[in-house]
């Protein structure tokens, strides 16, 4: 029986599973991500992971055919390694991935690719409406994009491509994104950074609130919380209803997708708070075809079925290549 390994690295957490050709998921692990001391105490958390999947699914890894990754980035591809990932220790620089993971399982088929591309994949695969042109959007600690134009995913030369969350929507630059730069969608809307946004938006127009700034828990949780309760929750959420169909709206123009399907915590656990505000814009925003724009239904799982996808199908999410 042929088996496949399917990685997903997140700045929290590593998960593997082994799956067989039908995508079933035969067996599974998952640790923490070791925040140091180095970035090969990820790469050996990870090669642990998939050693215990495959003790749960009950084969050796020296068999497993093929190996897909999602991964946070930014990536070097060439290397096929994560370098100076922006959401760890500043002393994880580098977190080799292919080369450890192909001599484990003594294949050279082994597919890295950023966890948004990843998720793009497992969307083609998995879902019942999968065009040749579609888009996988998280919008979780960080907000990205895999693009899937034409029936090609794109990665990019460096495989960044789709780093939607770093496009400028606000050319004033009222914040500034993890990154470093201004007026990014991230710095807006993304889960790390809705309560600073909440925060200033306050500190420029203080009317009354039941939400408590300093209080250690406040959270973007807390302000969704107060939805229809809360006249500043209300405000806060419709800002970023503004900016998210502004970033999808862009999204729209430069790849013209049939179907965008939304996944990440903060679309996940505010499904109707999140996408209805999006979906009421679009028509005000596009002067092209607007597409469906979904919740995945793949959930969490979404990254690690992806490779999964990715490992079956030569990395690229196409069943016709099964
Ligand atoms: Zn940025």
């Amino acid at each position: 029986m042929a088996v496949y390994v399917g990685v997903d690295l997140g700045a929290t957490n590593i998960r593997a599973v082994v799956a067989d050709s039908s995508a079933a998921i035969l067996g599974s692990a998952m640790a923490e991500t070791p925040r140091g001391p180095t970035g090969i105490a990820v790469t050996e958390a990870i090669l642990d992971a998939i050693r215990a999947a495959c003790g749960q699914a009950g084969v050796t890894p020296g068999t497993v055919t093929a190996c897909g990754i999602g991964s946070i980035g930014p990536l070097d591809l060439a290397a096929g390694a994560v370098e100076n990932p922006a959401n760890l220790p500043d002393r994880i620089d580098r977190i080799p991935l292919t080369g450890p993971i192909s001599k484990l399982l003594a294949t050279e088929d082994v597919y890295l690719h950023n966890d948004t591309i990843a998720g793009v994949i497992g969307e083609r695969f998995h879902s019942e409406r999968n065009p040749d042109d579609m888009v996988y959007l998280t919008i979780s600690s960080g907000i990205g994009a895999g693009v899937c134009v034409d029936g090609t995913v794109i990665a990019g030369w460096d495989g960044n491509a789709g780093e939607v969350g770093h496009m400028t929507l606000d050319p004033h630059g009222f914040m500034t994104c993890g990154c470093g730069h201004d007026g990014h969608w991230e710095a807006y809307c993304s889960g790390n950074n809705i309560p600073r946004y909440a925060e200033r938006l306050h500190a420029e127009d203080p009317i009354e609130t039941d939400l408590a700034f300093d209080d250690p828990a406040f959270s973007a949780a807390s302000i969704f919380d107060l939805a229809g309760e809360d006249a500043f929750a209300d405000h806060v959420i419709d800002q970023l209803g503004h900016w998210n169909a502004m970033g999808v709206a862009n999204i729209i123009h430069a790849y013209a997708p049939l179907v965008i399907n939304v996944g990440g915590a903060v679309a996940l656990n505010n499904p109707n708070l999140v996408l209805d505000p999006i979906r009421d814009r679009l028509d005000e925003m596009v002067m092209t075809n607007i597409p469906e724009v979904n919740l995945t239904e793949l959930g969490d799982d979404v990254v690690v079925k992806g490779a999964v996808a990715s490992a079956l199908t030569g990395g690229t999410g196409d069943r016709s290549k099964l």
